[in-house]
């Protein structure tokens, strides 16, 4: 990087400062948080900051703050008496000023170097790596009820890593040129979309929602991005890290919204260009509908990128190291209490480990810790995220308590006094097309299918045709003809797949994310492929030489 007085100079000498991207750019390293270590310290400080506080968030269009009638909170939710977030909804009339104000300020955004724009990324990075690293966990943390270490991979690592990934590829992006052949110099300009993005974020992930809003920005386009209700907090703190970083006002409008007002309202303006979405199925369906049936309006075919749900298996083959079977099942499984869209929620195991992989399931079961994670550092996950997920899971646990062929082996209880509580619950099944083999429950339900060893080959085939879903899954064996077997045949039940490791916690630039199927229009966030989905190329060619005749010479 250069020096800022050198940079400051560099205009006076009529030079341009031209940022080189870091030639490596690392993952993010995650902290360990150990007794005594400064990163816990300084987590424990931002934790007892918040401690019975309410954050006002108002929205922001046009570079302002606005609040609107329509107040709401957002609790925490394993203490829903804590309010930690009073906010309100932009109405239809707010959502077409910040599509206009964004509008406005797209040209000049656009046409700003990419190195410009890439460096106020890496600059939040860097804020979010150093100062702003315990506030943004914490947040985390409190909002959307995270353990440190699941708020650590998400809120730091994993979003610092799209921001400085995504920053590198952009800047590299531009470095692809196309052929120039004399007497013609040939250049690819990679232009924003021409008219809005519209982001719409889960609750699940505070790194998915900065990359949502922030990818396309990265890419000279302006936003509009509506977060989670329930992940308020944590999305207007990663807000204001972009906004001190230098993102200028206007390029994201900062918009929370009843989900339908903001959908039929983006989704009906004619200058609405793409849409950036993570979220469930059938949200990501009425949206694509709503584009459909508005189609003659756009000035331009809107990008539509959607990454929706799953119903992650892990296959255990006879062969299976059984301790990496158990370990990596329940960390799937359970971690963040199931509400990954990667999480593993069902389990096939052959009959001849089966007895053994249960014993070790029940017996570490037994320890794992649901609880307070601001307060108890031992707690392994926490409340679910809000009372309608605690009902959703809830009727599920019921299902398998009252069906013949399904039975609960652990857990499974269900506490909503205080926070939204749900045990860890391990259920077994004769069936494996129950429903409950087949769609997403999003909460800590995990349901085995035990087969008959020999019958391998016909439980692959199972497991790729029991759901529609295609995000993750994994395959546990050590003998490599099966391996090679189980890759083929599950090519593409998985948009990511594991050998012999969980089908959980995939890591920006190693593992890039997404599945095909219902889950989603696979577009792989975390992959420099990905930011192809926000720029519209413009190839230019130049010619030198002078056209001076309109005849070709074999006419004459
Ligand atoms: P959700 O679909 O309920 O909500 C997602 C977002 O859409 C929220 O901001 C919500 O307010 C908004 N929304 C709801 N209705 C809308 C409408 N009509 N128009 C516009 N926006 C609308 O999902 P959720 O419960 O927040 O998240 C959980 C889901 O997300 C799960 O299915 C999970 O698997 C999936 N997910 C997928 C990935 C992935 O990368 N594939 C990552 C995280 C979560």
């Amino acid at each position: 990087m250069l020096l800022p007085a050198l940079r400051r100079a560099l205009p006076r000498a009529g030079l341009r400062w031209q940022h080189r991207a870091p030639v490596e750019v690392v993952n993010e390293p995650v902290l360990q948080f150990m007794a005594g270590s400064p990163e816990r310290a300084a987590l424990q400080k931002a934790l007892s900051d918040l401690k019975g506080k309410t954050e006002a968030i108002p929205c922001i269009v046009g570079g302002k703050e606005v609040w609107t009638a329509d107040v709401r909170y957002q609790v925490s939710p394993y203490n829903h008496s804590h309010r930690v977030a009073k906010y309100c909804y932009a109405d239809k009339a707010l959502l077409n000023n910040a599509i206009e104000a964004a509008l406005a300020a797209r040209r000049e955004w656009d046409l700003r170097p990419v190195q410009d724009r890439a460096e106020i990324f890496f600059k939040a990075a860097d804020m979010l790596s150093g100062p702003r690293r315990a506030e943004v966990l914490a947040k985390t943390m409190i909002g959307q009820a995270k353990t440190v270490i699941q708020a650590e991979i998400d809120a730091a690592a994993e979003l610092i890593d799209f921001f400085r990934f995504n920053a590198k590829y952009a800047v590299e992006l531009e470095g692809q040129q196309p052929l120039s052949v004399p007497p013609s110099t040939n250049s690819m300009v990679y232009r924003g979309l021409e008219g809005f993005v519209a982001a719409v974020s889960p609750f699940n992930f505070t790194a998915i929602g900065g990359n949502l809003a922030g990818a396309p920005a990265l890419m000279g386009n302006v936003v509009l991005w509506k977060p989670s209700d329930t992940a308020l907090l944590s999305s207007y703190a990663v807000y204001k890290i972009l906004l001190e970083a230098g993102l200028p006002p206007n390029i994201i409008q900062f918009v929370p919204a009843d989900g339908p007002i903001f959908g039929d309202t983006v989704t009906a303006s004619e200058y609405f260009c793409g849409l950036n979405f993570t979220g469930s199925v059938p949200t990501f369906k009425r949206l694509w509908k709503q584009v459909s049936e508005n189609l003659d309006r756009y000035h331009t075919f809107p990008r539509l990128a959607g990454e929706c749900g799953g119903k992650n298996f892990h296959f255990v083959h006879s062969s299976a190291d059984v301790p990496s079977v158990v370990n990596g099942t329940l960390r799937s499984a359970f971690e963040y209490g199931g509400q990954k869209c990667s999480a593993c929620s069902r389990l096939y195991a052959p009959d001849v480990l089966w007895p053994r992989i249960k014993g070790e399931l029940l017996e570490q079961h037994q320890k794992i810790k649901v609880g307070d994670p601001a307060e108890d550092f031992g707690t392994f996950f926490s409340a679910v995220i809000d009372d309608k997920a605690f009902g959703r899971i809830k009727k599920w646990i019921k299902h398998a308590e009252t069906s013949p062929i399904l039975s609960i082996l652990a857990g499974g209880r269900c506490e909503d006094k205080v926070g939204y509580f749900v045990e860890p619950c391990i259920i077994e099944t004769k069936d494996p097309k129950d429903p409950i083999m087949q769609e997403e429950i999003f909460g800590p339900v995990l349901t085995v299918y035990v087969y008959p060893e020999k019958q391998y080959k016909d439980v692959l085939q199972l497991i790729d045709s029991t759901s529609l879903y295609g995000l993750t899954g994994a395959v546990f064996a050590q003998d490599k003809s099966v391996i090679a077997e189980a890759t083929k045949l599950l090519r593409n039940a998985a948009g990511n797949f594991y050998i012999n490791d969980k089908s959980t916690g995939s890591v920006v630039a190693q593992q890039p994310f997404g599945g095909a199927r219902i889950s989603g229009t696979n577009d792989k966030p975390g992959s420099p492929q990905y930011l192809l989905r926000w720029t519209s190329p413009q190839a230019i060619k130049e010619t030198h030489t002078p056209l001076g005749d309109w005849r070709y010479p074999y006419m004459q």
